[in-house]
């Protein structure tokens, strides 16, 4: 019997190795999903239509879109599904959840805290399932011509499958899929606050969050100083560990595929010339666990310049103007989050708008919250997720024409 937040918090950290703390702080980010949602079911508006037509009235309605298939990550095992469960409840449609293989007994908990909240029945249902069984249960339900909506965070990969899937019976989606965040740092930057936001944005979950910063671009004039006090803070305040362990920051990557990529990024980069300032390899906990790395002179046609890494590896690539930067940023298929540091207002505003991504932090590593919409453009998805927009993905607008006046 799942009795408060910690034995929640206990469960993510169990499953997928992340420390206690930030699993207790992705407790209460779930449960603000729930509550933000549960509050935007009151603001469900329709609206009266104005038309030139004396004898007509015209309406518009929402109405929920019917079954929901929900397809999550293990990387945020519970809030990936409240996220996207929270709005479709709040909207007024049942949901199938079928959480990562990693990381089923958080959305099991949600239903037995589900059952204990008065939900009914078969609103809320969970099909936890094997890695080999996983094509099978998603072609199953995501082809179901009883699913009206496919909810999907994950790979890119992954997500263009299940858009086939759902091509045949024409079912709405949302997919959240991967990025290759950029985080610029300019001349004009307080170098000290971009360390903080690159601390954050790179080593949160030890790398594994879809909007973790990629790949690093540094100024020519302020990248040596930078440099150095990245490489200081990651040796200085970062711990490497068990989860349970009250002083860990970096738990266990979440299984060996996840380490050999890690390793395989930080080998390319060294052979094609890249210097490694700190880490670089396996820690000597051996498992899964991977040192925190830290790479400068890092160039555009290495793998961790071009594929998301989801570790802990920060690749530092110096530039020289504006334009460069932007245009390295930019030069990708996806366009999930993006990061930049400047004190130069008139720059502030010629970037965020020119970064090709869905959401930008500005002087600000940590971008997520229940409020704002969270998704990408180009290959990194379709649709936004929490934020008052979240809940439009589970509605369908009807329109009504009243005649004969
Ligand atoms: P990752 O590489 O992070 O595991 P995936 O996109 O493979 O990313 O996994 C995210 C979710 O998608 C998991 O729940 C996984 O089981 C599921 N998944 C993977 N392949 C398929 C598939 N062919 N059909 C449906 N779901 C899938």
């Amino acid at each position: 019997m799942i009795q408060n937040k910690d034995d929640l918090a206990r469960i993510i950290t169990a499953e997928s190795g992340k420390p206690l703390k930030e699993a207790q702080g992705e407790i209460l980010y779930s449960a603000n999903f729930l509550e933000w949602f549960s509050e935007e079911a009151r603001r469900i508006y329709g609206d009266i239509i104005s038309t030139p037509a004396k004898e007509k009235r015209a309406l518009v309605l929402k109405q929920p879109l019917g079954v929901a298939v929900v397809i999550t990550p293990w990387n945020f095992p519970s809030a990936m599904i409240t996220r996207k469960v929270g709005a479709a409840l709040a909207a007024g449609c049942t949901v199938v959840v079928k959480p990562a293989e990693d990381t089923p007994f958080s959305a099991l908990a949600l239903a037995e805290l589900a059952n204990q909240a008065g939900i009914p029945p078969g609103v809320y249902n969970v099909v936890p399932c094997s890695r080999e069984k996983a094509k099978d249960v998603g072609k199953a339900l995501c082809t179901d011509p009883l699913v009206s909506k496919i909810s999907f965070t994950g790979s890119t990969a992954t997500g263009k499958v299940l858009l086939r899937h759902a091509a045949d019976s024409v079912k709405r989606v949302s997919m959240e899929l991967g990025g290759l965040a950029p985080f610029i740092v300019f001349d004009s930057a307080n170098v000290d606050q971009a360390v903080a936001g690159a601390m954050a944005s790179k080593f949160r979950n030890s790398g594994q969050t879809c909007v973790c910063s990629n790949r690093f671009l540094v100024q020519r004039g302020i990248h040596d100083s930078f440099v150095k006090k990245f490489a200081e803070a990651i040796k200085t305040s970062l711990h490497v560990g068990n989860g349970f362990e009250e002083q860990t920051t970096q738990g266990p990557l979440i299984n060996e595929k996840a380490v050999e990529k890690v390793e395989k990024h930080v080998s390319d980069a060294l052979s094609k010339g890249a210097t490694l300032v700190t880490g670089g390899k396996r820690h000597p906990l051996g498992n899964n666990f991977f040192e925190p790395t830290l790479l400068s002179n890092v160039t555009r046609d290495m793998l961790c310049s071009r594929e998301e890494t989801f570790g802990p590896l920060a690749p530092v690539i110096k530039f020289d103007t504006e334009e460069e930067a932007v245009a390295i940023a930019n030069a990708t298929d996806v366009g999930l989050a993006g990061y930049f540091y400047s004190q130069d207002l008139a720059q502030i505003w010629r970037v965020a708008e020119q970064l090709e991504v869905g959401m930008v932090g500005v002087n600000e590593g940590l971008l997520s919250s229940v409020e704002c919409p969270f998704g990408g453009v180009k290959q990194s998805g379709l649709g936004r997720e929490g934020s008052k927009y979240g809940i439009d993905e589970y509605l369908e607008v009807k329109y009504v024409c009243i005649g004969g006046l």
